[in-house]
């Protein structure tokens, strides 16, 4: 049973569960206990609230998805939410509750070796914590197969998938229907964050919820990406001008 009755309000649209990052863990160990299909998690960002807009794949499989927390301070503000939950957090107050009873976690996506460096940081510091299985995110597509009967020979309880923003959710999407995870999760970049390998911005921008400008600065790749957070605002402030 889940713990907590979801409530949600939107941003652009799109759904946003209203809890605490307490609630949010709740509400993943309660999707544990049931059955039926897998669980899908969406760590909603501005970038894939933005792409939403016009890939309406994204906007389904993001509608449909059985818990939509705010990663991001954008999605926060938008959605007038007072708290937010990132998906790195929620990772890891997820993997200190559930290694309490042995929850199972299966790593997928990230560049070769990242995922075992994640998994073995998460067991190292979350004793009791099972790594059933990891896999990189680089592999063709005629791979899949094999990487899905991996993840159901471990059923795992979360699945963590690292494929990044739109791709790792319309992966869970298309094969939720035949994974034997409990949950599966979309997490971005928490896996190199978890590996040690790509540090999380210090603490003053996490307070200050400017971790994107950071990451941002740090990294000229994002900076085309960067452009759907001025979209994202003026869309926003469009819109209540007009009261929508
Ligand atoms: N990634 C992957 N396969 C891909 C593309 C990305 O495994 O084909 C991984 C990438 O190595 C990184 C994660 O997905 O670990 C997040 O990627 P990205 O930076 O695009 O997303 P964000 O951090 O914005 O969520």
């Amino acid at each position: 049973m889940t713990a907590v009755a979801l409530r949600s309000q939107k941003v652009l649209d799109l759904p946003v569960h209203v809890l605490t990052l307490d609630e949010a863990v709740s509400v993943l160990e309660g999707f544990c206990s049931e059955q039926g299909l897998c669980k899908r998690v969406v760590t909603l960002n501005v970038e894939m609230s933005v792409q939403a807009r016009t890939d309406t794949a994204l906007r389904n499989t993001i509608e449909t998805a059985d818990l939509i927390v705010a990663d991001s301070v954008g999605v926060q503000w938008a959605a007038k939410l007072p708290y937010r939950v990132p998906g790195i957090d929620l990772t890891q107050a997820t993997a200190a509750k559930s290694s309490e009873r042995g929850a199972k976690y299966f790593l997928f996506g990230a560049e070769p070796g990242i995922a075992q460096e994640a998994a073995d940081a998460l067991s190292r510091k979350h004793q009791g914590l099972q790594i059933v299985g990891v896999e990189h995110g680089y592999h063709d597509v005629s791979e899949y197969g094999r990487i899905i009967d991996a993840i159901n020979e471990a059923q795992p309880d979360y699945l963590l998938v690292a494929l990044g923003v739109g791709r790792q959710e319309a992966w869970i999407e298309k094969h939720a229907n035949v994974l034997k995870a409990k949950v599966a999760i979309g997490v971005g970049g928490s896996l190199d964050v978890l590996s040690g390998r790509a540090k999380r911005a210090p603490e003053w921008t996490q307070k200050l919820g400017i971790e994107w400008l950071y990451r941002v600065a740090l990294s000229p790749s994002r900076w085309g990406r960067a452009l759907a957070l001025p979209k994202f605002v003026l869309i926003v402030l469009g819109r209540r001008l007009v009261g929508r």
